[in-house]
């Protein structure tokens, strides 16, 4: 195993760390995938930083990484949503006060789009009005700049605790069908659906992102590592096999095309 994180694969380890609990390995067409679960590993945590000031932003990941961790800088609240999105992350730092979005809106707009990744808030304003309003955001934390890096760290560690004693993430649904990441369990209408690993994972990532559209870049990132990945008809071959499980034999039908972009599922239909 060691071997094999030494080589690369690093990245698609952190991307599943959170969610899965066996490990495969197999060839592809010309590429090797890895299929990963965790428990019994104690894996690295995966952390998104949302901080626009670029001197900052470096001490905190120079900080994050010297502890252990993977952290991701994005300096915008539009790449704050976007990354938080399209890949799993264990915790955010989110600055407060950043160009385009504000880390307050970016907070709602995650809890919206019911992504529950435990958020620290980063804020230079240290008003109780300030504070509550960042908790209401759905913050989980917040840390009031200047802020030591010893301090952060512990914050992180406390919210990274918090996380791994609550209980596992429920099960997802969508009209008749049903998913559960804990025992990757699928049923639709009551009726047991075998899934592969794959078909599971690329089903487990549309329905946490129920109504949204996934391009098929984001799906391949979701599924295969950043570099390695190549080939969007692969993530066709996959939708399809999805299909003739999940939706052929069932109404309504529930992953939808968009020709040209991607896929999303939703009850509703697309005027396509
Ligand atoms: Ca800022």
């Amino acid at each position: 195993m060691s071997q094999l994180l030494s080589h690369g694969f690093t990245d698609l380890v952190y991307l599943h760390a959170t969610r899965v609990d066996r490990v495969s390995i197999f060839f592809s067409q010309s590429h090797l995938h890895l299929d990963f679960t965790f428990e019994a590993y104690n894996i690295v945590m995966r952390i998104l930083l949302v901080e626009d000031e670029p001197k900052i932003s470096a001490y905190v990941k120079r900080g994050l990484e010297e502890s252990g961790y993977a952290a991701d800088a994005v300096y915008t609240g539009r790449d704050a949503l976007d990354w938080a999105f399209a890949t799993a992350y264990d915790l955010i730092i989110l600055d407060i006060l950043l160009p385009e979005v504000d880390g307050l809106t970016v907070c709602r707009e995650l809890r919206a789009g019911k992504n529950h990744t435990p958020v620290l808030m980063l804020t230079a304003r240290d008003t109780i009005d300030d504070r509550v309003t960042g908790l209401d955001a759905g913050a989980d934390d917040y840390l009031v700049k200047p802020f030591a890096i010893k301090e952060l760290l512990a914050r992180v560690r406390a919210l990274a605790r918090r996380v791994n004693e609550a209980p596992k993430s429920p099960t997802l649904t969508l009209a008749d069908l049903e998913l559960d990441p804990a025992t990757h369990r699928v049923t639709r209408a009551g009726k047991l659906i075998e899934l592969p690993a794959k078909e599971f994972s690329i089903l487990e990532y549309l329905l946490r992102n129920t109504g949204r559209v996934l391009t098929r870049t984001m799906i391949a990132e979701h599924i295969w590592n950043y570099d390695s990945y190549n080939q969007s008809n692969v993530v066709d071959v996959y939708i399809r096999n999805l299909r003739r499980k999940v939706d052929d034999p069932f109404e309504p039908k529930l992953i939808h095309t968009l020709r040209g972009v991607g896929y999303r599922i939703s009850v509703e239909i697309d005027e396509n």
